[in-house]
């Protein structure tokens, strides 16, 4: 997200670099998708990055000496930067199948001979983990159809899946498992296990835990908890909550594995090697969990609740939408949301709205529902912007249907993710 201070620091107006280009910058009210950047680094980040990029460095040993920091810092055995959390994911995937080779390091020729099933919940399938078949893994499902969508506001709350799932966990685990991998999205969550009933099947069988938790910050605690719970790797993205390079990810848990992540990553000519990070991702990876772990998150959540309550009283001064407060966020985590239902039930109306402000200046970015409203989400506005968002939306909402749609039309429809 970017604060005042990133303002302040900058005596060019914010966005003059890309409108050189003829690119429009958007104020991002959809929360941290990778499509509109992520999120903003903080100048401390920003700061940290410049200075790393002064001189040269020996890669494995920052990679090293980052990683140890990084693990104190989040109460960890051990900590990676990668190229992003799908990247942590590929890593996590290689170093599962080559976990009992001497080096760990996965040879993608030999790929039939390692253990290559990865037992996933159908309800925790994603669209990242394909680098897990990349790696040469496939994926086993267990439990029923998931039930939730991913986007959907969901309750928030996880259901347990029955002693039927536990069952196929059990008849799912053999020799040739990999790994059991495990998605916190509570609003993913349709049936699932527990993740202390993986970790206690994973440890019988003595096979490891991943956990993708790309998104799942805040709460900070989630840093040590999936770990805690008994997860062997865990893996963040650097460039969502954390405001650390876009192209980052943290990989934390325990240090046989993190090695074994390691082995098969850049700047070694390994599979992983196409993923690589540079010192100043390193450095500014760190910035960020140093600067995330520092602000305060009841004083962060009061600032989100504030965006939101803004949203919700510009609604009770119209009659045509309906604003309420959601307690959570995009991928399920704890931050609020400000839901927008239109009296003009169409999707067709809501799909031209959204169309129309990203259309033109200030181009504003948001999230349709599953329904015929859609989200203004608080975590990557500017402070401010929240009143901007308001302001488009009365003059989009007062203009006349017909020429709002056409607006719609020549703009080519709202982006997806
Ligand atoms: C965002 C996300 C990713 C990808 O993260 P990157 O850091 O962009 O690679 C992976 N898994 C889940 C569950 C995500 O939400």
């Amino acid at each position: 997200m970017r604060t005042d201070e990133t303002l302040a620091t900058d005596s060019i107006p914010p966005g003059a670099i890309y409108r050189r280009l003829g690119v429009e910058p958007i104020v991002n009210g959809r929360s941290t998708f990778t499509i509109l950047g992520g999120s903003l680094m903080p100048p401390q980040v920003l700061e940290a990055m410049r200075q790393a990029a002064s001189c040269f460095v020996d890669l494995t040993e920052l990679q090293e000496a980052v990683g140890r920091r990084l693990a104190e810092l989040t109460r960890n055995e051990a900590a990676f930067v990668s190229g992003g959390a799908a990247a942590g994911l590929f890593l996590s995937a290689a170093a599962c199948m080559a976990r009992d080779t001497d080096d760990g390091v996965l040879r993608l020729a030999d790929r039939q001979r390692y253990p290559r099933d990865f037992v996933i919940h159908r309800a925790h399938r994603i669209p990242y983990d394909a680098v897990v078949e990349l790696a040469g893994g496939r994926l086993v499902e267990i439990g029923p159809v998931a039930g939730a969508r991913a986007g959907d506001a969901g309750d928030g709350v996880a259901r347990s899946a029955g002693p039927e799932t536990e069952q196929e966990l059990e008849r799912a685990i053999g020799p040739g498992t990999a790994a059991i991998l495990y998605v916190p999205k509570p609003h993913l969550a349709g049936e699932v296990l527990p993740l202390p009933t993986l970790v206690d099947a994973a440890r019988r069988h003595d096979v490891p835990v991943v956990v993708d938790a790309a998104a799942q910050l805040p709460p900070r605690e989630n840093l040590w908890r999936f770990t805690q719970d008994g997860a062997d790797l865990v893996l963040f993205s650097g460039g969502k909550a954390l405001c650390g390079p876009a192209s980052t990810g943290l990989v934390l848990g325990r240090a046989a594995y993190v090695r074994r992540v390691a082995a098969n990553a850049a700047p070694l000519h390994r599979p992983g090697r196409p993923m690589k990070v540079g010192k100043e991702d390193m450095i500014g990876l760190l910035a960020a969990v140093e600067w995330y772990l520092a602000q305060d998150e009841a004083a962060e959540s009061r600032r989100f609740e504030a965006m939101v309550d803004h949203l919700v009283r510009w609604g009770h001064t119209r009659d045509d939408v309906t604003v309420t407060s959601e307690p959570y966020g995009e991928a399920g985590q704890p931050t609020p949301r400000a839901h927008i239902q239109l009296s003009r039930a169409e999707p067709s109306y809501r799909d031209a709205l959204l169309a129309a402000l990203r259309a033109s200046p200030p181009r504003i970015d948001l999230l349709a529902d599953d329904d015929v409203g859609f989200y203004v989400a608080p975590e990557t506005l500017l402070q401010g912007e929240e009143v901007v968002i308001a302001e488009r939306l009365a003059a989009e909402l007062d203009r006349d249907v017909a020429e709002l749609t056409n607006t719609a039309l020549v703009s080519g429809g709202n982006a997806a993710e």
